[in-house]
C-alpha cells in the first residue's frame, strides 16, 4: 500500500516560531488525503506528545518527533526522545540514536539563513537513515542540492512541509511503499529503514 506521511511540522503547542494550531494542522492534513503526520518541535518531544493525543481523539494518526539543533544543524529525529539536545555534536547524537534504536535525518541541508548542516552531512553520512530532500520552507534549487547529496551518498530522502502555518500545510510529503499502516514512531522508524519511499512535492511527483 501507499502511505502518505508529511515529516516534518511545528505547531504553537511549544514551537514559538510557529503560528499553527495544531487541530488546523491535522484538519488540513486529512483534507489533503494524508495518512499521517509528524510533529517535530525545536528541541523537545512535548508539543509532539500532545499532538499525538489530540490526534487520537480527532482520529488521525500524529507521530511524534523533533528536530534537534545539533552543533553542526538541524537535524529530524525519531525514536530519541530525551529532553536538552540541543548544541549535541552529531557523533554524541549518532551514538545516542544507536542506543535507542532512533533515525537521524538533517533537515534542509542546504537552506540559507538557517541552521543547516550542508556539505557537512557527508561527513557523518552512516549516521543517516535519510536526507530530508524536499522542505516545504526550501527553495527549488536548495532543495535540489539536498536530492543530490543524498544521491551521491546512497541515502534516501524525505520530503516534509516545514509547516508553521495554515498555507504550509500538506505541499511536500512521503510516499511510504509498506504492508501494513504506519501508526506509531516504531512503525516509521522500520519503515524508513525499509527505505521504500518516495519524497513528494503536492500535485507533482519530485522531479529533481
Ligand atoms: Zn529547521
Ligand atoms: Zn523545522
Amino acid at each position: 500500500m501507499k502511505f502518505k506521511i508529511d515529516m516534518h511540522n511545528h505547531t504553537t503547542l511549544s514551537s514559538q516560531c510557529s503560528v499553527l494550531d495544531v487541530r488546523d494542522l491535522i484538519r488540513l492534513s486529512i483534507e489533503a488525503g494524508l495518512d499521517a503526520i509528524c510533529v517535530t518541535e525545536h528541541n523537545t518531544m512535548y508539543g509532539a506528545r500532545r499532538a499525538v493525543m489530540i490526534g487520537r481523539d480527532m482520529g488521525f494518526t500524529v507521530i511524534a518527533g523533533q528536530e534537534i539543533a545539533s552543533a553542526s544543524g538541524d537535524i529530524l529525529v525519531f525514536g530519541v526522545e530525551d529532553e536538552g539536545l540541543q548544541g549535541i555534536p552529531v557523533p554524541e547524537l549518532c551514538a545516542l540514536a544507536k542506543e535507542r534504536g532512533g533515525v537521524l535525518i538533517p533537515a534542509h541541508p542546504f537552506r540559507e539563513n538557517a541552521f543547516s548542516m550542508g556539505d557537512s552531512v557527508a561527513e557523518y553520512a552512516e549516521c543517516f537513515t535519510a536526507i530530508e530532500g524536499l522542505n516545504g520552507n526550501c527553495s527549488d534549487r536548495q532543495n535540489r542540492r539536498a536530492v543530490e547529496l543524498a544521491m551521491k551518498l546512497g541515502v534516501p530522502y524525505t520530503g516534509g512541509s516545514d509547516a508553521h502555518s495554515i498555507k504550509m500545510v500538506a505541499k511536500y510529503y512521503t510516499v511510504f511503499d509498506t504492508d501494513s499502516p504506519i501508526i506509531d514512531t516504531y512503525g516509521l522508524i522500520l519503515a524508513l529503514k525499509a527505505g521504500q519511499f518516495t519524497a513528494v512535492k503536492a500535485g507533482e511527483r519530485s522531479t529533481v
